[in-house]
């Protein structure tokens, strides 16, 4: 029977990760992946014959940290240089930023925007202690409080005036954060849409947009839009080979059933997996990428659980509301205003944009006139469609998890033919040019990424879900209550998105 020191669930960014700095320190490991492929949300899929896009299409968070600690540039990451966001008009007229630079606005906000950037891009990095390191236990011990600690070094070196401003932005909707400092309404809908992307929250939400910002903000490009060379494919290939230089072992196609579980006078404690083939594994540890409730009430079960944790996991917000949008295209799309076709676009032309969008999913209805950001990763990753042809890889925000027809064939239908109708107001040829789509809710998320909810994070990023609260108290240091079982995937702090963080801190925490 194969007993290694850690078996970890699921071969996606974080759970590779994991495999990886736990090998380079000696440790045997297993990675066992239910799909046939690595990488989980971040992999290309096949959508229509010969062409092919990634579910999670930009990599600009991912932790330059978690690089250099894995020396992922020698197992061949390389990022492109960033390509422009653009705030889409339907005139042609766009508002685009890069870095610093922006252009397409009014004067009064051209003079504001290096400032702006500048300031979240400080305050992103004060909460770098925060982000790399496991969340201090709320009330333990003096070695538990060094992270905060470092934290308040941090924020104190920023000055006190810079200090007083960073606790005053840190809970302001998005709306609150930009219309103080910027009056262009496209260039307001364009930032807004990074605080807001992936979770329940529309630019007038309170409270919780401004960390999951500044989490993007901390990661290799600052918020510019990023993909490694060879696409976004690239990572997890990256990932596998420095895991698997480090002797760890990936096994692909191999579902697992159940974490086993065995008692004795000292309780009960994860002891392995057993697949879904029925083959058991035994490991020390095990390790788990997939989301909490995967991994505790389908994966352990609440009999193992205790009622009060247990109600904690229940409640956890985990429905998802982006859905994605794949489109195979037979030549290049003409944007209007001709755009350097590698860019990130946004469609979101002001505030209002976003929020009626959001209308609509507040009562489990896919948004009528939904907000988009789309991309064409063929014209960065020529692998991803035949020679001459391409694709467009669009988020589009709101399609409730649950809504409420449960997502019936005719409101599948009408929210696809919504996404076309706003896509074709800016790319006019995309009729003639269209050879299919794919549409993918967070229910189709769910089913085909074994992703509960579909949810963009595993777990929707609010305060009361985040820090030493994420997925909740009594397991936000990575350690579930149950003895000898994990958690590394992107429902453990500092969150979701293609980070690599949560699995490189898990994997710190366990070496202890
Ligand atoms: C529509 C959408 C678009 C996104 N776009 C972006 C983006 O552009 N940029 C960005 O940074 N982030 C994006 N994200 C978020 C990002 O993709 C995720 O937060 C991140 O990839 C999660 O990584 P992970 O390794 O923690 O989990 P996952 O990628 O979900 O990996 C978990 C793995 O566990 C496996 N697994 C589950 N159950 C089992 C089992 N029983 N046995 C074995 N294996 C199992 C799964 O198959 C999966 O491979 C997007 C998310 C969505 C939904």
């Amino acid at each position: 029977m194969s007993s290694f020191d850690a078996i970890v669930i699921g071969a996606g960014h974080n759970g590779l990760v994991c495999a990886a700095t736990l090998a380079k320190k000696g440790r045997s490991v297993l990675v066992v992946e239910a799909a046939d492929t690595v990488g989980g949300l971040a992999q290309d899929r096949e959508f229509h014959a010969g062409f092919k896009a990634p579910i999670a299409h930009a990599a600009s968070s991912f932790s330059t940290q978690v690089a250099k600690a894995l020396d992922l540039p020698r197992h061949g990451l390389d990022f492109e240089p960033a390509g422009a966001t653009y705030g889409l008009g339907e005139d042609g007229a766009h508002v685009r930023i890069i870095g610093d630079q922006i252009s397409g606005v009014p004067q009064a906000d051209h003079d504001e925007f290096a400032a702006y950037r500048q300031k979240l891009l400080r305050y992103a990095k004060t909460l770098d202690v925060v982000w790399h390191n496991t969340m201090p236990r709320i009330g333990g011990g003096l070695m538990d409080a060094m992270v905060y600690a470092q934290a308040a070094l941090k924020l104190r070196l920023l000055g006190a005036e810079d200090m007083s401003e960073f606790v005053r932005v840190l809970t302001l909707p998005m709306r609150d954060l930009i219309d103080e400092v910027f009056v262009d309404p496209k260039l307001q809908g364009l930032l807004s849409w990074d605080g807001v992307i992936g979770s329940k929250l529309a630019p007038r939400s309170p409270n919780n947009a401004v960390l999951p910002l500044l989490l993007r903000m901390n990661g290799a490009a600052g918020g510019d839009y990023l993909v490694p060379k060879g696409g976004m494919r690239a990572i997890a290939a990256s990932l596998v080979s420095a895991a698997q230089a480090a002797g760890a072992q990936i096994r692909t196609s191999s579902p697992v059933k159940r974490i086993i579980i065995e008692g004795d006078e000292n309780g009960e404690r994860a002891t392995g997996v057993e697949l879904e083939t029925g083959e058991v594994l035994h490991a020390k540890k095990v390790i788990s990428s997939a989301d909490p409730k995967t991994t505790l009430f389908k994966l352990l079960g609440q009999r193992h659980l205790e009622i009060e944790f247990t109600n904690r996991i229940k409640r956890l917000r985990t429905n998802g509301l982006v859905a994605k949008f794949h489109i195979a295209l037979s030549g290049e799309p003409e944007i209007v205003g001709g755009p350097d076709l590698r860019g990130r676009f946004i469609i979101a032309p002001s505030f209002d944009a976003i929020e009626f969008a959001y209308d609509d999913a507040k009562y489990g209805e896919a948004s009528a006139d939904p907000a988009i950001e789309f991309t064409v990763p063929s014209a960065v990753d020529g692998a991803l469609a035949p020679a001459g042809q391409h694709v467009v890889s669009a988020n589009v925000m709101y399609a409730p998890y649950d809504e409420k027809t449960g997502w019936s064939d005719a409101s599948r239908a009408a929210f696809s033919d919504a996404i076309i109708a706003k896509l074709k107001r800016y790319i006019p040829n995309l009729d003639q040019i269209s050879l299919g789509h794919e549409l993918l809710t967070p229910l189709d998320l769910e089913r085909e990424y074994r992703v509960t909810g579909g949810h963009w994070h595993h777990a929707e990023m609010a305060l009361e879900q985040m820090l030493m609260m994420r997925p909740t108290y009594q397991a936000a240091q990575y350690q579930t209550p149950v003895s000898g079982l994990h958690l590394c995937g992107a429902g453990s702090h500092p969150g979701g998105g293609v980070l690599g963080i949560p699995g490189w801190n898990a994997a710190r925490q366990i070496l202890k």
